[in-house]
């Protein structure tokens, strides 16, 4: 029988250390494995390739659309783009699966109550598109992208891998109380698709209280789903519920290519000294063969896996400390020792493929029955107060079919004068309407504005004020009538 070919990049810091593992343990289970190494991260920053990642390991993944990889090292606050979500991007993989469970062995806080969660992130777009530019030389801004079509791959994802694990309920996690169009199309999508599965019980819960929840009863979740950036950040609070980063796996889905890694990054502290807990790779490594359909494989290593934590002989320094825990290559030798041995007091699920959802690749995914202009949202630069910004539009705006509704400064209504006492930057959205409330703005007539605004005026974007299928496509500002 020919070998799977699976890309494998054994990444910075302790990236290698876990894969070298990983690697280990899955050819000694007798998986029918080939493996083609290929590298992503910092060697690869340092070559001056400022993707991070090289032409021959994209090649490698078209060709083979399975990754195990190591974390990959992302230099923070300044320089190239982290390889990691180039690498998610590149081969759309969107749904992100991060399952944590308690493992016998591990004593925690928690320890007892069962807890077995999954976080379903959506894994590619989110404040995470990485879309910044500095709009004054002192404010910066990011685009937060979230788009129907995503949310629906996500949640209908997030349902299907509920169903593949025979899990119970779905719950969803989003800001939609702040974030009323961005996170809130999360929420909407997820009311809309929820009853589709009426064999799970599904809710929404906002996000902040859902940190608090988890930490609070942990055991009442299942399945959450949430958007890129909470996904992230409560998936590394739900890592801790249960012992740490080192325990926690992850697959990056998508329908064409899947990667699988750990939670956790490089822990650059640690490389090279035979320390780290590598389960999280290792596990990651379960849900590739399970991917690939190697169920009985993975069974087996997810088992050889929970006798060597539940016996706790050789367990690593994150869970025992590291003055006397065991070395990693001799955690990977148990493991491997006990290949063929099952847990006595935990037990894997009965899992089965999941089925991703197939939705069409029109970019154009929304077609609504009406839309509408508004007005624009003018941004300008302004070294001054809101009064004499507001009286020059205010003038400017004459013999034009718009009036300025109002000026705000980092979302609060600022002129007319308002009651806030705000602390204003230089950053100031000046928002026109048509005077015509029931007329649609043409391109030419906010073109003609901006031309006037921009003769007296320093701006830095223009956003139109749309009206979609008779409702506000925008936002009011804190104050706005
Ligand atoms: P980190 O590498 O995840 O490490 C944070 C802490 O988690 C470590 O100091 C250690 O805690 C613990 N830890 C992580 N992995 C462990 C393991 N296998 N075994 C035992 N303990 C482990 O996070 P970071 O220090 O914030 O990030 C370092 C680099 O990794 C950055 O360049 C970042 O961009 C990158 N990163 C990459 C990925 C990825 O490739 N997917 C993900 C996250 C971060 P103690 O100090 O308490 O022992």
């Amino acid at each position: 029988m020919s070998k799977r070919v699976v890309t494998v990049i054994p990444g910075d810091g302790i990236g290698p250390e876990c894969i070298n593992a990983a690697v280990a343990i899955i050819n000694a289970a007798g998986c029918n494995i080939e493996w083609e190494e290929r590298h992503a991260g910092a060697s690869v920053f340092k070559q001056g390739i400022p993707s991070g990642v090289p032409a021959d390991t994209i090649e490698s993944i078209k060709k083979t659309r399975v990754v195990l990889k190591g974390p990959l090292e992302t230099p923070v606050g300044f320089g190239e783009k982290s390889a990691n979500v180039t690498l998610r991007k590149l081969f759309e993989t969107y749904a992100n699966i991060r399952p944590v469970r308690e493992y016998p062995g591990v004593t925690t806080p928690y320890s007892g109550r069962g807890i077995d969660l999954v976080v379903v992130r959506e894994n590619v777009e989110d404040l995470y598109a990485g879309i910044e530019h500095m709009q004054t030389p002192g404010v910066a801004q990011c685009l937060k992208l979230i788009s129907r079509k995503g949310c629906e791959k996500i949640v209908r994802t997030a349902f299907e891998f509920a169903r593949a694990e025979g899990r119970k309920s779905v719950a969803c996690a989003t800001k939609a109380n702040i974030m009323k169009l961005t996170e809130g199309l999360l929420k909407k999508t997820f009311e809309e698709i929820a009853p589709e599965y009426p064999d799970i019980e599904s809710w929404h819960v906002i996000i902040d209280n859902a940190a608090h929840q988890l930490v609070k009863k942990p055991e009442q979740y299942d399945v959450i789903v949430t958007t890129n950036m909470n996904g992230d950040i409560i998936s590394d609070l739900t890592s801790g519920l249960v012992g740490g980063l080192g325990f926690a796996p992850t697959a990056n889905l998508g329908n064409e290519v899947a990667i699988f890694e750990a939670v956790h990054g490089s822990a650059p502290k640690y490389a090279g000294k035979d320390v780290i807990n590598p389960t999280s790779v290792i596990l990651s490594g379960v849900m590739m063969l399970r991917h690939i359909g190697e169920f009985e494989a993975a069974t087996k290593i997810e088992d050889a896996v929970m006798v060597t934590i539940e016996e706790g002989k050789a367990a690593t320094g994150d869970v025992v400390g590291y003055d006397k825990g065991a070395k990693t290559s001799v955690y990977t030798k148990t493991i491997i020792e006990n290949l063929g041995r099952k847990p006595s007091k935990s037990q894997s699920r009965k899992y089965q493929a999941i089925k991703l959802p197939q939705i069409s690749s029109d970019p154009v995914f929304v077609r609504p029955e009406s839309r509408r202009v508004l007005g624009c949202d003018i941004f300008c630069e302004w070294p001054k107060g809101p009064e004499p910004l507001g009286q020059s539009l205010d003038k400017i705006a004459e013999g034009t079919p718009f009036r300025l509704k109002m000026i705000s400064n980092r979302g609060t209504k600022v002129y007319p004068a308002g009651e806030a006492l705000i602390d204003c930057v230089d950053h100031w959205r000046c928002r026109f309407v048509l005077r015509d409330e029931k007329a649609d703005a043409s391109a030419e007539q906010i073109l003609d504005l901006l031309t006037r605004v921009s003769a007296v005026h320093q701006w830095m974007h223009v956003e139109k004020l749309l009206e979609i299928n008779g409702e506000p496509g925008h936002t009011k500002a804190q104050g706005e009538d």
